[in-house]
């Protein structure tokens, strides 16, 4: 079974580079699709309050028989929980629903800016109550750009461990993965695969053809080249395999150049300055 390398966050804590997502993941399905995933290697599980299927995930956990501390667990802060009151209680049960006494890395899952007066900065020092009381052993936030970081910055203490944001060959997102870089923050590629979008890109095509790999692994060795975080999602057993097992090769920097050179700024999800649902 292939080693995921470790990426250290600003805090000191590793996190695996390659974990599963469970997002669309029915919750009826998720026990068997995360044992499956646990079977394959991945030890990184990406869930959220907003996934409905917490809980599940925490069953497939807890019936692995692995040990609580060798599978590194994601959630996130739903979109209604904003409010200091609101964002404690959530946590409770997010931990609840997982079965487990710390998380790994908690996020604010959308900045939200035009809701809740634009006040993000509460909801930040919340999360902060819970990495000083250890029970968020790292936190971080999603879907942030450059300018609701800097408020963090100016106004709380604790640095987010990372940004979870949309990245993959057709939003490239190079401005914000710099600022993010030299602000030490970890950047985390959701939809990796742009959902499949970018999967039949004739250069991303002929890469893999070149490899002798799929063009699904040759687009997450892109990324994890760049250095950042993915957890690619798939119910099919065989394809989950295939996510995992990329790390017996690597791309050249005319390959990486060349899969970068495709970004469109196309995104498959929501823009975080506009997205406002809870
Ligand atoms: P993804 O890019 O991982 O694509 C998933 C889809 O790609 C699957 O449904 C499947 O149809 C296809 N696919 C997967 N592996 C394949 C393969 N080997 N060959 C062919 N097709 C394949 O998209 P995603 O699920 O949106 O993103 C991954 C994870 O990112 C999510 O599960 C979730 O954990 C996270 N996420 C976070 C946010 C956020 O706002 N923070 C938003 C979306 C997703």
């Amino acid at each position: 079974m292939s080693d995921v390398p470790s990426i250290q966050l600003n805090n000191g804590r590793p996190i695996p580079q390659l974990g599963f997502g469970v997002f669309l993941v029915p919750p009826e399905d998720t026990v068997t699709a995360v044992a499956e995933a646990l079977r394959a290697g991945y030890r990184h599980i990406d869930t959220a309050e907003m996934y409905g299927n917490e809980k599940e995930v925490g069953r497939a956990i807890a019936e692995s028989g692995l040990h609580r501390d060798d599978v590194y667990i994601t959630s996130k802060l739903n979109n209604g929980h904003h409010l200091p009151d609101d964002a404690r209680r959530a946590f409770d049960e997010t931990l609840a629903a997982l079965g487990v006494e710390a998380i790994d890395l908690f996020l604010i899952h959308w900045p939200l800016p035009t809701r809740y007066g634009g006040d993000f900065i509460s909801t930040w020092k919340t999360l902060e109550e819970f990495y000083r009381d250890g029970r968020a052993r790292s936190i971080g936030v999603s879907n942030f750009h450059a300018h609701h970081l800097n408020r963090l910055f100016a106004e709380t203490d604790v640095m987010p461990a990372v940004n979870q944001i949309e990245v993959h060959p057709y939003l490239v997102q190079d401005e914000l993965r710099a600022f993010c870089a030299e602000h030490q923050i970890a950047v985390e590629a959701w939809s990796p695969l742009g959902r499949g979008a970018v999967l039949n890109d004739p250069t991303i095509q002929a890469i893999a053809s070149r490899l002798e790999k799929t063009t699904a692994q040759v687009v997450l060795r892109w990324h994890i080249e760049r250095g950042d975080i993915v957890f690619p999602k798939s119910m099919r057993p065989a394809r989950m395999a295939e996510n995992f097992d990329i790390f017996d090769f690597s791309l050249t920097s005319d390959d990486i150049a060349a899969i970068s050179a495709l970004d469109r700024g196309e995104r498959v999800g929501p823009d975080p300055e506009t997205f406002d649902r809870v």
